[in-house]
């Protein structure tokens, strides 16, 4: 059976690894940007209400227009722009890279990035190219991205504004450059937006290979899988074509439309992840052989002395803290950890074990 599976399932499929995500149960979950709040009980309660209604024996409504009516006021996006939704953003990495490959086209990004950019090359035949971001800063390395750009002529860049996992924006005027240079579509991936001070939705028509793409997973939503994209329609019509049709689930939107007329309960939880990200940064600036770096999203990557990141993410998980380990993921990423903020205690609980750690 082995040899007939290599015959048949492609070389760069089964060279990859599947996305692992490690069991959280138990632990304090710190590891994959999820908002850490729940809905208060009344919320819950006349959520339900609203979910009686919703008839599961019918499909959903393919273009899930009140949905989309309702993510157009809360994302802000311009009102001559086409919306496509998707089942999360992965899926519109997915359709986008479904639109475009062709034998030799390839996907740009810079690296630390989000790893489904170069996953879903792969899934859909297509090259994948990763520039590395400066060492110093995580900012864009312009030399190198333009000179990349011009040798690859890549269909898609993905630029994640902030980027995951270093948490940083990059300079606009280097992103615009980025614009004038690409050949292919430019997707600024904002799934970041509620926890950053800049966006580039507004920008929107402003060059006509740039589109926005967006999440609620990062709002406070990851479980119910929603994504957008925003742009001009003469592309999205055309990325259209490749969407599952039925591909937002009624529970989904039914969900996601009262959330979103409830869309204070999120702020307010949003509003207070970014004061804790502010408190939580200057407890690890403080202490010794701790080096966060500024972050505009709700985690915080640091790097630990060296050699002691692999020791300190295993004290966490001994303590019942999990986070995300990223050493060894990139060379830029060594001795790296990334914590998301979560509750006051929570982070309270982070702390403790990591000045512990140091003192141990
Ligand atoms: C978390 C994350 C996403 C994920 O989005 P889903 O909508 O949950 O699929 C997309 N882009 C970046 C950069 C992320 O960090």
């Amino acid at each position: 059976m082995e040899e007939r599976v290599a015959n048949w399932i492609r070389p760069e499929i089964r060279a990859l690894s599947a996305y692992h995500v490690q069991d959280a149960s138990g632990l304090i979950k710190l590891d994959a940007m999820e908002n850490p709040y729940t809905w208060p009980e009344d919320l819950r309660r006349e959520w339900l209400e609203r979910l009686r209604s919703v008839d599961v024996n019918r499909y959903p409504d393919p273009q899930a227009r009140d949905l989309a009516q309702e993510l157009r006021s809360a994302m802000q996006v311009p009102r001559d722009m086409a919306l496509l939704l998707g089942n999360g953003s992965d899926e519109i990495i997915q359709m986008l890279a479904l639109a475009v490959s062709a034998p030799g086209r390839s996907i740009l990004s810079v690296e630390p990035g989000f790893v489904m950019y170069r996953m879903i090359a792969a899934w859909c035949g297509m090259d994948y190219v990763g520039v590395p971001l400066r060492e110093d800063d995580f900012s864009l390395d312009m030399p190198a991205l333009l000179q990349a750009i011009r040798a690859h002529q890549p269909a898609l860049v993905f630029l994640a504004f902030p980027n995951n996992p270093t948490g940083n924006l990059f300079a606009e005027a280097d992103m615009l450059a980025v614009l004038e240079a690409a050949p292919g579509l430019v997707v600024v991936d904002e799934a970041y937006a509620p926890f950053a001070d800049s966006s580039f939705m507004s920008r929107l028509g402003q060059y006509d290979n740039l589109l926005v793409m967006r999440t609620v997973s990062k709002l406070g939503l990851a479980g119910l899988r929603l994504g957008l994209l925003a742009g001009p329609s003469a592309w999205l019509e055309e990325i259209d074509k490749v969407r599952m049709p039925y591909n937002i689930n009624v529970l989904t939107q039914a969900t996601a439309r009262f959330a979103l007329e409830h869309h204070q309960v999120l702020d307010g939880q949003t509003a207070a992840i970014r004061r804790d990200r502010q408190a939580l940064f200057e407890a690890l600036q403080s202490m010794d052989g701790m080096f966060p770096y500024p972050s505009q999203a709700n985690f915080i990557l640091v790097r630990t002395a060296s050699g002691r990141a692999q020791a300190l993410f295993e004290h966490l998980l001994h303590n019942g803290v999990l986070v995300k380990n990223l050493h060894g993921g990139h060379p830029l990423l060594e001795d790296c950890l990334r914590f998301t903020v979560g509750k006051p205690e929570e982070n309270r609980q982070l702390l403790k074990l990591v000045e512990g750690f140091a003192h141990g």
